[in-house]
């Protein structure tokens, strides 16, 4: 595959299409879009097959702007959301050309890849970015890379997200696990301190196909399960 072809919006991996959805962005009306492939390993991840890179899309891009095109008028934009939706190179295009049909545009993001944000970000109108533990915690939820790189990765794109000045809420699904309420009281003031003014705190759920997860979470004191 060629560099030209993977920078266009029609060479998205696209894993499912919500055709419409007020909770994913809350005030807005919205498509979302689940971007195919993720490199990051969570432990109460959900995305089951969506993770896996390789798998192509079942979506296309054509259904994505056709739906917006049937629907304008009723959805304010897209939610490009997955899987790692910066993993791939499309979707600096797709975000422009759904910017440029005068929709918005929402990305949900864990920050996997912060090299694709300067360029992504002009055509972005909200950030939602997981920040999943302080960074000496994070590979014991993201089970991925070595020491801290997946949380150098994470800081940089919240780093990029605060500079751009575009809406941010950061979200912190806690793994009981792993993290204690002192840990997340820290976390809370190192993002404070970075410039962070929206931080939702929620905790993880077992999914259907992590069943594993489920036993641990099982283990878990039930005092360390109250959040929302
Ligand atoms: S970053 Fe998100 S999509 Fe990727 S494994 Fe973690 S929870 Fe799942």
């Amino acid at each position: 595959m060629s560099d030209a072809w993977e920078r266009r919006a029609t060479s998205l991996q696209i894993a499912d299409l919500v055709a419409m959805s007020t909770d994913d962005w809350p005030g807005h009306v919205v498509a979302t879009a689940y971007l195919q492939g993720c490199p990051w390993r969570c432990t109460y991840c959900h995305g089951g097959p969506m993770l896996d890179p390789t798998a192509p899309g079942v979506v296309p891009w054509s259904h994505v702007t056709d739906l917006l095109r049937r629907r304008r008028g009723l959805l304010d934009g897209l939610v490009l959301s997955g899987g790692e939706p910066t993993r791939q190179p499309g979707v600096v295009a797709a975000a422009r050309e759904v910017k440029d049909a005068g929709l918005l545009v929402a990305l949900h993001t864990a920050g996997a890849y912060p090299g694709r944000l300067p360029e992504l970000l002009p055509h972005v109108d909200r950030v939602v970015l997981d920040v999943k533990a302080p960074a000496y915690l994070y590979r014991a939820i993201t089970r991925t890379g070595a020491g801290v790189t997946t949380a150098d990765k994470a800081f940089a794109s919240l780093r990029l997200v605060l500079d751009s000045g575009v809406d941010l809420q950061v979200r912190t699904t806690v793994d009981p696990a792993v993290l204690t309420d002192d840990d997340v009281t820290e976390l809370t003031a190192v993002l404070a301190d970075l410039g962070v003014r929206d931080h939702v705190v929620q905790d993880a759920r077992p999914g259907p196909v992590v069943d594993p997860y489920r036993d641990v979470l099982a283990r878990v004191p039930r005092a360390h399960l109250h959040r929302g």
